[in-house]
């Protein structure tokens, strides 16, 4: 440690500290000693609610904190070492730690994945599906009928296939990792053609033409960002091409005087060309379900992007699909063999409770009937408003009941969700929300913090001055945990 938080009271009278004047020195010595602090009166709450080293940590850090100021201030200005106030640091100190781990967030921005708030929560059959992985050893590599090794993602790929009537599928990290092994596997050393409408970043520094390049390939654009056509495909094809790589506008789109050309009709064209590129379309979040069933428009399941034709699909596990984060990579068994046989796998591959979860969440895919219910993704954007709206009452009595004086300050009102985490890009869902309006002395801004700050953390977003919590992304189990941070937050001191 380089702060001195190490050290002891005797480092003080090291030759090279600096020149002290006589009472800065009487200040220092007068300091009581780590021992003395750590066992006192003033830590045994502190004791009783952390650890002991991580305490010793913290008096060791504000002491040495302290010494330093004390060295680096006026000689005049010198206060007596004041208990209570060294605790109450040491205390805040040690809150802000323990919320520095991964903690529970409830999730009221109406977003439905989240992707800093870790999208799709799992179903029920898919949290048990990993704590049983989890828990002990499993057939990860290992075929319990021949006693011999096995395929890692054997029982995804097989009901991959089912869901989406591909040959073969692949699963690994995430769906970054999928277009990265995909280009790897299929373009190094050739070109990759995509259309200047799709050069897309994702964020979080996954852009196109970093992964093509990564891939080891050339990147060939065609078209213009509005505009590409089918021709323009047609004249970019030489002897280097590989692969023709059509990519979901996940985040943003192009309105006005557009066109783009479909993958199906990529296959179309390439499909009579010796040694003809690979058409692979990365789909981003990828649904197995028509969206349509819940009211929302129509995203190309992957079914059907495999039924056009197209070679290769990618997409995410944590999006539409509702799974844990990976990425799916399904289509032709000759290509998804070649990348199955590319050395990036072994970097890219998953674990066995990602596959644990993604089996069952695939698993509850054959049934169309329990789908809805039971993967909360799903459930969170079919939700209707009677549902959104019962649990907003809920909200606002429960908290009203709780804090009389902010009834006048909740309202229920309208607003919209969005599925986030780049699926369905600017369509608006109808939802309900509760806005509350700041009570005086209290700004919204510090309002939205102490939610934050609060056990679990609660965040929701601030429109026109208001908090606003959309009901949308709750369960019904987390409205009395608002209930309560709201009152919380409005009634404690700052
Ligand atoms: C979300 C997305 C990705 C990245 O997927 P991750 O699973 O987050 O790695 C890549 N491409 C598209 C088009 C996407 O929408």
């Amino acid at each position: 440690m380089h702060d001195g938080s190490m050290r002891d009271l005797s480092d003080l009278h090291r030759p090279d500290a600096p020149a002290s004047t006589a009472a800065t020195s009487s200040a220092l010595r007068a300091l009581p000693p780590v021992h003395r602090l750590v066992d006192g009166d003033g830590a045994r709450a502190l004791l009783a609610e952390f650890p002991r080293p991580a305490v010793l940590g913290a008096i060791r850090a504000h002491l040495a904190a302290v010494r330093r100021q004390l060295r680096d201030g006026a000689a005049a200005a010198i206060p007596a070492f004041d208990e209570p106030a060294f605790f109450a640091i040491v205390r805040a100190d040690l809150d802000r730690r323990r919320l520095a781990g991964l903690r529970r967030v409830v999730n009221a921005t109406g977003i439905v994945l989240h992707t800093n708030l870790g999208r799709a929560p799992l179903a029920a059959e898919a949290v048990d599906a990993v704590a049983e992985a989890a828990r002990g050893y499993a057939n990860l590599e290992y075929d319990l009928e021949s006693g011999r090794r096995g395929a890692r993602d054997g029982a995804v790929e097989e009901l991959l296939r089912e869901l989406t009537g591909a040959e073969a599928a692949l699963v690994v990290n995430n769906n970054a990792a999928a277009v990265l092994l995909a280009l790897s596997g299929l373009a190094a050393g050739g070109e990759v053609v995509v259309s200047r409408g799709e050069l897309v970043e994702i964020g979080g520094s996954f852009r196109i033409p970093d992964i093509v390049r990564q891939g080891g390939a050339r990147l060939v654009e065609v078209g213009t960002t509005n505009k590409t056509r089918l021709a323009d495909y047609e004249a970019a094809i030489t002897a280097d091409t590989r692969v023709l790589l059509k990519v979901h506008q996940s985040n943003y789109r192009i309105v006005g005087f557009t066109g783009a050309v479909p993958a199906e009709a990529l296959a179309a064209l390439v499909r009579n060309h010796d040694g003809a590129p690979a058409v692979v379309e990365d789909l981003g979040s990828g649904t197995l379900v028509d969206l349509r069933r819940f009211g929302l428009p129509y995203e190309p399941t992957v079914g059907d992007r495999l039924a056009a034709g197209i070679d290769l699909v990618t997409f995410s596990g944590d999006k539409l699909l509702g799974g844990p984060q990976a990425g799916v990579i399904v289509g032709c068994r000759d290509l998804v063999d070649r990348l199955r046989r590319h050395p990036l796998l072994r970097a890219l591959r998953v674990d066995k409770m990602t596959l644990a979860a993604l089996a069952a969440t695939l698993r509850l895919h054959l049934d169309p009937e329990r789908l809805v219910r039971a993967v909360p993704v799903l459930r969170m954007l079919a939700q209707d408003e009677a549902a959104l709206r019962a649990r907003a009452v809920r909200l606002r009595d429960e908290t009203a009941a709780a804090a009389p004086g902010l009834a006048a300050h909740l309202r229920l009102d309208e607003g919209v969700s969005y599925a986030g985490g780049g699926s369905l890009p600017g369509t608006e869902i109808a939802t309900v929300l509760i806005a509350l309006s700041p009570p005086d002395g209290l700004s919204v801004d510090e309002i939205a913090r102490r939610l934050r700050t609060s056990e679990p953390a609660v965040v929701g977003r601030i429109e026109a001055g208001c908090l606003l919590l959309d009901m949308r992304t709750v369960a019904d189990d987390e409205v009395p945990e608002i209930a309560r941070a709201l009152a919380a937050a409005v009634v404690t001191a700052p």
